[in-house]
Formats: C-alpha cells, structure tokens, sequence
C-alpha cells in the first residue's frame, strides 16, 4: 500500500483532486490518502496557509500529491508552492508537453519534458525596498553550482534512462553573466560525462522562439527558476493548454506531484474544471512509485475518452461536458 498525503488546495483543487482520487481509486494500485490542507482556505480560516501538521505529514510520508493554490498577489503571505519546494528541496520541477489526441493545438507531435531549477534563482524571495517611500525595489536571484549540478544531472539522467536524444540547455549568460553563466559553465561540464546525449545551448529570448516556430526540434530542455516557470507555460500553449499538462517536483527523498495551472477562481466551484492536468500529474506519481502499469491503463483511457467520447470533456478543451462526466467515462473504461 502507498501512503499519500493529499493537499485539495483552493479554487477549483477540491474538485480535481476529487476526479484524481476517484480515477486511481478505480484502479487495483492501493492508495492510502491522507488529507492535509494548505493555502488560501486554511489561511483564512487559522491564519497560517501552511499548518505544521501539513508539513509533518509530508515529512513523515514523503510524497503529495497537491491541488493548486492560491498566492495574493502583491502583500499577502509569499507562495506556499515556493516553500514546500524549498523546504523538500525538491530541485527537480519536471513538466511534460506532449501532443494529446483531439485536443486543439497548432501543432502535432510535441514531447517536450522541461526540467526547472527549482528551489534558486529570482523565487528566492529575496526583495527589498531601497528607499523608504516604496519607490525603488530590488530582488536578488542566486544560483549555486550544487543546485546547477544537480537540475542538469538528472536532466541528463531522465534523457538517458528514456532513450531521449538531446538535450537543451536554456540561459541568458551574455548578459546575467555570473548567474546563469554559471548555469552554462556547469551544464556543459555535466553534459561531458554524456557523450550519447547531444547538447546544445540557447539564449532564452530565442529559445521562446523557436518553441514557438518549431517545437518539434526540442527533446528534454533543463534552465534556471523563472525561465522554466514562463517555458513550461509555454509548452502548455503548444499541446492545447494547462488544462493537459502535469508536473512533478522531485528531489532526493521527497516528491510532490502537481498542475502546472493555477486555482482558477474564475471557474472555482462550477464543475467546469478539467481535470487531466492534475490527472497526468498523478500519473508521474505512479511511475514514480513503480506503478508504471496502472498510470499506462490511466493514460490510455484519457486518450480513449478523448478521442471517442470527447463531448464528456470539459470545454476548455472543446469537450460539452463537465469534471464529473470525464470522470465518470475514464472510470467506466477502466472498470470495462
Ligand atoms: P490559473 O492557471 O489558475 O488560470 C488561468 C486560466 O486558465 C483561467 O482562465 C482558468 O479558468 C484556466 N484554467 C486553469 N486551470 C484550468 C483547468 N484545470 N480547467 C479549465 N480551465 C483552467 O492562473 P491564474 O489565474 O494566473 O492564477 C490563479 C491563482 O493560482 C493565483 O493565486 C496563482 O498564484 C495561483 N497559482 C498556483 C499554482 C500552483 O499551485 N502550482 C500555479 C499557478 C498559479
């Protein structure tokens, strides 16, 4: 048996979560969840978004699976993602984009997966006001050859463990020359003990580009904080939206599998949420417990209902229907 700890979130994270535990559940993978909160929602409720008793739980279990949450934005308590990240140091932010059938996209045959660093960089949270009249900021970014080591190595090791090609590394070095120059230095140091991979770097600006131009060019790409935080949305764009991609935040002995959208408050509540993101999500999760078999059975039933019965999808994607349609026809495949 596996024990999860679940963390709903906020916004639209009950009725995702809820559509995830109900499409593992149909499965024979035994799951043992347990319910902690974090976010917006407890933060009003106790004043604290992120209770000791969360942070216990994945301390002790070492695995969660999270529903989004919600940041203020400006004032307000900083991002609980950043600091369960950092507290784990789960370093690893591995997010997948990868065409799915039927869905609407401008483009065929992407199967991108993008590592981000992701516990340095500008997420930090190292800001401050220069005067006192709230008139000057400054943020500091930091990026340590460890952590650059240790993102770039299993970049390298997830592409030679799944028979992946190339790998890119993504930096702006002409003109943050100390920060992610030392990204760069390391990245072509590291790729050294990978002969069979090949690699090859970009300059951010022009990596956005060529994403956009021909994603198909691109394998697994591994980069600094905030440059895989805005590629790794773009990459949604290019497989039909954040509604379809899953990430996984991974470090040497913690994992947290998550969305890569937001809590949606504009939809919070209205069982129009998709849910596959989070879905795909829960299938990293799975083979990262070994359960590679059940996440193929899951994965081929998405596919299945996508392609045959796409009126049960959620509109985001073109579907008619809601969460709990999809839902209901992923699980009536997997019970057939
Ligand atoms: P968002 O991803 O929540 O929403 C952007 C747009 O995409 C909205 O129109 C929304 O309705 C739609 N959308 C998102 N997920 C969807 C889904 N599963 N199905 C259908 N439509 C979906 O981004 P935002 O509005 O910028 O952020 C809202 C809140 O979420 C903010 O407080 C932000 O800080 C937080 N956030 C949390 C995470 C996280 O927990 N990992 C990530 C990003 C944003």
């Amino acid at each position: 048996m596996h024990d999860i700890v679940l963390i709903p979130g906020d916004g639209i994270g009950p009725e995702i979560t809820k559509a995830v535990t109900t499409i593992l559940d149909a499965t024979n993978v035994d799951i043992n969840w347990i319910e902690a909160k974090a976010g917006e929602a407890v933060f009003n409720e106790t004043g604290n978004p992120l209770p000791e008793e969360t942070i216990d739980a994945v301390k002790k279990y070492r695995i969660a699976l999270k529903g989004p949450l919600t940041t203020p934005v400006g004032a307000g308590f900083r991002s609980i993602n950043v600091a369960l990240r950092q507290k784990f140091n789960l370093y690893s932010n591995i997010r997948p984009a990868k065409s799915v059938p039927n869905v609407n996209s401008n483009f065929k045959n992407v199967d991108i997966v993008l590592f981000r660093e992701n516990t340095q960089g500008l997420y930090i949270g190292k800001e401050h006001w220069v005067d006192k009249e709230e008139t000057h900021a400054e943020s500091i970014a930091v990026v340590t050859e460890d952590a650059s080591r240790k993102i770039i190595t299993a970049a390298f090791e997830y592409a030679k463990n799944n028979n992946r090609k190339k790998v890119t590394l993504v930096h702006k070095a002409n003109i943050l020359k100390l920060t992610t120059g030392l990204f760069l230095k390391v990245g072509k140091a590291v790729s050294k003990n990978y002969p069979e991979i090949e690699f090859e770097d970009l300059i951010v600006d022009n990596m956005a580009m060529q994403m956009v131009m021909n994603p198909q060019q691109f394998d697994v790409i591994v980069t600094t904080n905030l440059f895989g935080d805005i590629l790794s949305d773009l990459a949604s764009g290019l497989v039909g939206g954040l509604g379809v991609t899953g990430s996984a935040n991974i470090g040497d002995d913690a994992a947290m599998f998550e969305a890569v959208h937001g809590s949606a408050p504009d939809i919070a509540g209205q069982n129009k949420a998709n849910p596959i993101a989070m879905l795909f999500s829960s299938l990293m999760m799975l083979d990262y417990l070994g359960e590679r078999k059940a996440s193929e059975r899951i994965r081929s039933a998405v596919y299945a209902v996508l392609l045959d019965h796409k009126d049960k999808c959620t509109m985001d994607i073109g579907g008619k229907g809601t969460t709990e349609s999809f839902t209901n026809a992923v699980c009536s495949i997997l019970n057939d």
